[in-house]
């Protein structure tokens, strides 16, 4: 618990930081924002990402470090991963400093620094699969950090297979998630009806009987026998 959190419970307490070289009142703002401590580790994760403006405040803090890093890209990943690392170090090297025998901050070496959280970075998105291609600008990243660039996860199409039916109308459904599509067909195969569906529901029971549901209106308002369901 940083010291103005403690004095906000209502305990007298005289707050010096032990971040910076010059001590002030230790808030969450300033250790993880305006400490020495914080602008040398911000810092460093900065350059890593090629970011040159120095952040200020929280906003700018959360706005590069999570509102513009993708989930869904390589780089976005590395990105909220290295942000925890930042508040991580800020915190333990705080921590440290408060309780351990020193009673001040040892700054860990940059190259040390960079290396292991590079590591870390690499060990953690060890099994990541991106859902985007990675832009340019990104690629170059990469390529400095001497990171593997990970292929997008393809999303194949599936295929329905048809049956035909002895007589009446055949129903051909595939799902994806919470969209169907289901394509109705005559006993010779051929083509009657496509529609795609958006489904609200989650359980594949649920799923089934509002497929059904769908399909049977326009099957009986064409007057055809629905055969079967495949
Ligand atoms: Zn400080």
């Amino acid at each position: 618990m940083v010291d103005t959190l403690i004095q906000s419970k209502g305990f007298h307490l005289a707050s010096k930081c032990r971040c910076c070289t010059l001590p002030s009142s230790e808030s969450a703002d300033h250790l993880f924002i305006s400490s020495d401590l914080a602008i040398s580790i911000w810092s460093w994760l900065r350059n890593l990402f090629k970011c040159r403006n120095r952040l200020y405040n929280l906003q700018d803090l959360l706005k590069f470090w999570i509102d513009k890093s993708s989930s869904a890209s390589q780089v976005g990943v590395m990105k909220l991963l290295a942000f925890n690392i930042g508040l991580w170090e800020i915190w333990r090297i705080r921590c440290s400093a408060t309780y351990g025998a020193e009673q001040s901050i040892t700054l860990p070496h940059q190259k040390f620094f960079i290396f292991n959280s590079l590591r870390i970075i690499n060990l953690r998105t060890t099994s990541f699969a991106p859902h985007e291609e990675a832009s340019d600008s990104y690629l170059v990243l990469l390529s400095d950090l001497n990171i593997m660039l990970k292929p997008p996860k393809i999303h194949r199409p599936s295929f329905i297979s048809w049956c035909p039916a002895p007589n009446g109308v055949t129903v051909n459904l595939a799902r994806s998630r919470n969209k169907a599509t289901v394509i109705i067909r005559n006993s010779k195969g051929g083509f009657i009806l496509a529609k795609l569906l958006s489904l609200v529901v989650n359980s594949s029971l649920h799923f089934l009987s509002s497929t059904i549901n769908a399909v049977i209106s326009p099957v009986h308002s064409s007057d055809l026998i629905l055969s079967q369901i495949q």
